[in-house]
């Protein structure tokens, strides 16, 4: 067989999927993808647009970085929304500008691009920070703020024209094994490799495997702005100090413990719904504000209290032009707690791929490139 035929399909057009589709299309394979919607319809279209290195522990911060770079390679060759704007994490507390303070003096060990900044500096520098009510804040350069829908409307199209991947939507996987995909519409696949890549769905394929698996789903809720007047924008992408508690870099400062303390204290509701608040903004101007985290068995329906709570907190740090909320959604990842991806074969020239928690949109591209560089190229 001539190398080239060697055939990869992979099962969820999210993003985890779709950057498989791109690493195995650049490494030589055949690649087709399956997807139940007509569109990408989960996690992936429904975040902040955050490709947010900053967040991952020091030893993924070099892969973080990667992906950006495949980022700016996909924005630049679809002309997609993409915005350079780094990160601004802005507190208002002594513990937290404590963690930042550690944080900035660890940081060139780990590569981390930051910079501490005075209440001056940072409302100088971000037009969406209420005045007078910041302790500190910390600069980094290295975040860039796409636009989810769009980018996920525009990837199929490129993966298409540039690398031949071939998207089936409207179809459901029921079966993959020894060497035959399965669909819901009667369609039989051969395949090489099969990577599913289904998000939070752990009932459809291989649903022993998820049950025993360390992910679990959790539900982050979410909201939108009407487009900010005048082609207002936002500058750096905001995080606040509540945001400490919720990325991995920052676990390693020393100050985090009497943050999170001060939290359970005195706000235990935020603790209760796993809140904190970051804000981005999309290619129509609208600002994009979370999120809270339930994990597992979590309601259908959305809860009026959280979206509150966001806003009550997002108003304490900033403040817009326009708080009009055009939407409000929720969306569902599956969490990982302990790494960045979950990668396990589910059988013989079958693997899952997936758990990429809050931080799929930053690690996707690397994760998958770096899967397939680790095998030998059929190109
Ligand atoms: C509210 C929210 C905010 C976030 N913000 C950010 C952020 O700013 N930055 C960041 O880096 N990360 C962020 N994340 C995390 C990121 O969005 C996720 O890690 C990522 O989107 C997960 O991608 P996925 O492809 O695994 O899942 P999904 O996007 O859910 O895709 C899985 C796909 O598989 C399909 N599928 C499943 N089973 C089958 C089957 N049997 N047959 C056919 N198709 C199937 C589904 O239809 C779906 O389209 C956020 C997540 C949420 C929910």
């Amino acid at each position: 067989m001539k190398s080239s035929q060697l055939h990869v399909v992979i099962v969820g057009a999210g993003i985890v999927g779709l950057a498989h589709a791109w690493a195995a299309a650049r490494a030589g394979y055949r690649v087709t993808v399956f997807e139940r919607s007509d569109k990408a319809r989960g996690a992936s279209v429904r975040n902040f647009g955050m490709c947010w290195p900053i967040g991952q522990p020091a030893e993924s911060f070099p892969l973080a970085l990667r992906s950006r770079e495949l980022w700016d390679e996909f924005t630049q060759a679809t002309g997609a929304y993409a915005r350079p704007t780094g990160s601004m994490h802005v507190v208002a507390h002594d513990d937290e500008a404590a963690v930042l303070e550690e944080f900035v003096n660890a940081a060139p060990d780990a590569g981390f691009q930051v910079e501490l900044m005075t209440r001056s500096e940072v409302e100088e520098r971000c037009p969406g920070v209420r005045r007078g009510v910041t302790k500190a804040g910390m600069f980094s350069r290295t975040e860039m703020n796409v636009d989810p829908r769009e980018a996920m409307a525009l990837l199929p199209g490129f993966l298409a024209e540039k690398h031949g991947v071939k998207i089936h939507w409207n179809t459901v996987v029921t079966r993959a094994g020894d060497g035959k995909l399965h669909t819901a519409k009667g369609g039989v696949h051969d395949y090489d490799e099969a990577l599913v890549c289904s998000g939070h769905d752990f009932e459809s394929l291989f649903p022993e495997i998820f049950a025993a698996s360390p992910l679990k789903p959790c539900k982050l809720q979410m909201l939108r702005t009407v487009p900010q007047p005048g082609g207002w924008k936002l500058g750096p992408m905001l995080a606040s100090g509540l945001t400490l508690r919720q990325y991995a870099s920052f676990l390693s400062c020393p100050s985090l413990a009497a943050v999170k303390a001060r939290v359970a204290r005195d706000m235990p509701e935020l603790d209760a719904y796993g809140i904190h608040v970051m804000a981005s903004q999309d290619r129509f101007g609208g600002i994009v504000l979370g999120d809270s985290h339930e994990y597992g068995g979590f309601e259908i329906f959305d809860k009026a209290e959280i979206d509150n709570l966001m806003l009550r907190e997002l108003h304490k740090l900033f403040d817009f032009p326009d708080w009009t909320i055009a939407e409000r959604w929720h969306g569902i990842y599956a969490k990982h707690f302990g790494d960045v991806e979950y990668r396990v074969e589910a059988a013989p020239g079958v693997r899952i791929a997936g758990g990429t928690s809050g931080s799929g949109m930053t690690m996707s591209f690397g994760l998958a490139e770096r899967y397939f560089a680790n095998r030998e190229a059929v190109a």
